[in-house]
């Protein structure tokens, strides 16, 4: 697919962000781009269309695909968020960094049972996406899948998640 392989080639790959060592894939042109970002977002929901109700993204960048892909799909979006940002919190779950740990927070107001896809931007050890795997588990939910933009090979994620639909890997 041409328009996805130029889409492919608007993700910046920049060195010694936010650290040395690290390469940071900045996927900020693509979401610039209309027609990359069209793309994008359909080839996320695609393998998933009419097996979810809702789609779900964790604070803060997976938000950004997120909401687009609920548009795209006719659905709602619900946010997982970073943990005191809710008024309502159902569930809370802890999870590890590279350094330090993080909470995740999530509301209740669904029906039991609803099928919801998952999305963020970066994959990269897997440890943000299985803690918002655990949280929509822990609130009797079902997960219809996991899909991501861009997935950082070697860094164990596909591992941890298992299931997942990536648009793009690192070679
Ligand atoms: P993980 O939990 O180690 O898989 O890290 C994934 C989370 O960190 C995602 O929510 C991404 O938004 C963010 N992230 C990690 N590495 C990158 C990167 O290279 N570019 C953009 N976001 C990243």
């Amino acid at each position: 697919n041409p328009e996805l392989a130029r889409a492919e080639e608007l993700i910046r790959s920049v060195p010694d962000y936010p650290e040395p060592g690290i390469l940071f894939r900045d996927i900020t042109p693509l979401l610039a781009d209309a027609e990359a970002l069209r793309v994008t977002t359909q080839a996320l929901i695609e393998p998933f269309l009419g097996t979810f109700d809702v789609v779900a993204g964790v604070e803060a960048r997976g938000f950004i695909l997120a909401g687009a892909a609920a548009i795209a799909a006719g659905v709602g979006f619900v946010p997982i968020r970073k943990a005191g940002k809710l008024p309502r919190p159902a569930a809370s779950v802890d999870y590890s960094l590279e350094y330090g740990t993080a909470t995740i927070e999530m509301h209740d107001d669904l029906p039991a049972g609803t099928r919801i896809l998952l999305i963020d931007d970066v994959l990269a050890t897997g440890g943000t996406l299985a803690a918002g795997r655990h949280i929509i588990d822990r609130l009797g939910y079902s997960v219809a899948g996991i899909s991501v933009l861009f997935e950082i090979e070697g860094l164990g994620g596909r591992e941890l998640i298992g299931d997942l639909h990536t648009v793009f890997r690192s070679a």
